[in-house]
């Protein structure tokens, strides 16, 4: 049955769950403060999702579910470009109420997922043969409209040692033992964008394992429920934002990042993935379109972002009367540039498709133009909020407690005569520089500004895989070429 917001909370709600924020034990976080908003704002996207049946936009008729109903678009395996473009515009649709805010909206692993369902082969290995086990959770995730997070990264310890090295064995998330139904697990994974918010988590390792590390080398769907399962929540932006008007972003669409600890947690082998092998371990998010896919959603979703940036910029150029100041255009132009490119990004990667190998008949976005995407992405982010934050100049940080200030005995007729600007009564100035506070210099500004800079991997592996790919090789043979030309015959003068 296609899945509403009410259903979703609903199933939240009746799946008490272990989070822990400080000391607080929370089990139902739809109606705690440092959640429920957030939870509402993926609940509206379950609801956008409902009533989409006569556009097809975020549901493709033709990946139909058991029940006869269409899958989410994210779910789609796609064939061609127009599978592709089709898949562009179900994520931008769905990154468009955030503002590109919420990074692990449910498609972000749902088209993970699809990028499994295309080559379960890569779960088959001679220590265990997962191929059925992801055939089935692909097919509960779409046929249920699902949100999966996941946690595929290691605690950062000594990246320069091997995984058993750090932390004695227990640290970090491994294979207590194994029972006639499953294996236990306990230890670590971070960060978990998203996973109290989620259904399943997805439980795995992406960095490269040595042979050494064979009993962590496992992938797992881990039930947010299960008894031992504990999800240690950062501080929360939520909780911190007093109102809509005073944190417009923060408030609502602050996805969390939590730590997982597992304590003795049975994992029955069903929702076993990979086991005891290292190769299957990477191979399902490397060598299958899952991490092109995700990507795919990044730069549609990256691209969104910067359009709003831009946007904001070009309104408060409009406001404080620079918008006609040569050097502030120039400015606007480069905002504007970066969120054309972001989208040049996303068209292209999937305009350069490529046939994924096997004879399945799929296709994935460019690799080589979606992994520079990371690289962009890292690199353009903290240019546009440099740039947001020189057009605001000390207004920025002029800004009165909160909103309801203005309708404040005494303070409130202070603030309205002397906040007001030419233009602007003091509430519109002061809602529009909270709302660029929220974007460029809150706590969650800057997670965010970390977001875009890491959630991708750390710098020096996506640029050193930019380095290792075929095109980068291709690039170094084209340029040798200039190496070896014969001398041009001489023309003389006659
Ligand atoms: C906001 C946010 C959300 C995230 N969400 C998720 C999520 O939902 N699920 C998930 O699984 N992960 C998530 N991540 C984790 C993310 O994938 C990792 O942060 C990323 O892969 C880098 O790993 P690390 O943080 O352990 O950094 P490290 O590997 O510890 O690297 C940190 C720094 O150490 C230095 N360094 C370390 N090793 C080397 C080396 N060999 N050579 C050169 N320099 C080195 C570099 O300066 C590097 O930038 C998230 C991260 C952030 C910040």
């Amino acid at each position: 049955m296609t899945r509403t917001g009410d259903q979703y909370l609903r199933d939240l709600a009746n799946r008490p769950r272990s989070v822990w924020l400080g000391d607080k034990h929370i089990r139902d976080i739809t109606d705690h403060p440092a959640f429920a908003h957030t939870a509402r704002s993926i609940a509206a996207l379950y609801d956008q999702a409902a009533v989409d049946t006569d556009t097809s936009v975020l549901r493709d008729p033709d990946n139909a579910r058991s029940d006869g109903t269409p899958a989410l678009r994210a779910y789609s395996i796609p064939h061609n470009h127009a599978d592709l473009t089709a898949k562009h515009n179900a994520h931008d649709a769905w990154a468009r109420p955030s503002f590109g805010f919420l990074g692990r909206s449910p498609d972000y692993m749902a088209a993970g997922a699809a990028g499994w369902a295309t080559r379960p082969e890569a779960f088959t290995s001679p220590a265990f043969d997962g191929a059925a086990n992801a055939a089935a959770l692909y097919q509960r995730l779409r046929d249920n409209d699902l949100f999966a997070a996941f946690t595929i990264t290691n605690p950062s310890t000594n990246r320069a040692i091997s995984v058993d090295a750090q932390g004695a064995g227990d640290l970090l998330m491994h294979v207590d033992r194994e029972t006639a139904d499953g294996i236990v697990i306990s230890g670590a994974k971070t960060i978990g964008t998203g996973a109290v918010f989620a259904d399943d988590i997805i439980v795995g390792t992406i960095e490269p394992l040595r042979s050494e590390d064979e009993p962590y080398a496992f992938t797992l769907t881990l039930d947010p429920t299960a008894e031992g399962v504990h999800l240690i929540s950062r501080t929360s932006y939520e909780s911190t934002a007093t109102s809509a008007a005073d944190n417009p972003l923060s408030h609502r669409f602050d996805e969390n990042d939590a730590l997982l600890v597992c304590q003795e947690v049975h994992v029955p082998w069903e929702r076993v993935l990979t086991y005891r092998d290292i190769e299957a371990t990477g191979r399902i998010w490397w060598g299958t379109p899952a991490y092109t896919n995700m990507a795919h959603q990044a730069a549609v979703r990256f691209a969104v972002k910067l359009e709003f940036l831009a946007g904001l910029a070009m309104v408060i150029a409009e406001e404080n009367g620079g918008a006609r100041n040569p050097s502030v255009r120039a400015e606007l132009g480069r905002l504007a540039g970066y969120a054309h490119t972001a989208q040049a990004i996303a068209l292209g990667a999937a305009s350069a498709y490529e046939v994924d190998p096997g004879d399945h008949g799929a296709v994935r976005v460019n690799q080589a133009i979606i992994f520079a995407q990371r690289q962009f992405a890292a690199e353009a982010y903290p240019a546009v909020l440099h740039q947001l934050r020189m057009l605001c100049g000390g207004s920025l940080t002029q800004l009165p407690v909160s909103i309801e200030d203005l309708s404040a005995p005494v303070i409130g007729d202070l603030l309205n005569r002397y906040s007001r600007t030419a233009g602007q009564t003091a509430e519109d100035r002061i809602r529009l520089m909270k709302l660029v506070w929220d974007v460029t210099g809150s706590e969650f500004a800057i997670r965010h500004a970390h977001y875009e800079q890491f959630y991708q991997g750390a710098p020096h592996v996506y640029l050193g895989q930019l380095a290792g790919t075929a095109n980068a090789a291709a690039m170094a043979e084209y340029a040798s070429t200039a190496l070896h030309v014969a001398d041009p015959a001489v023309v003389t003068a006659r």
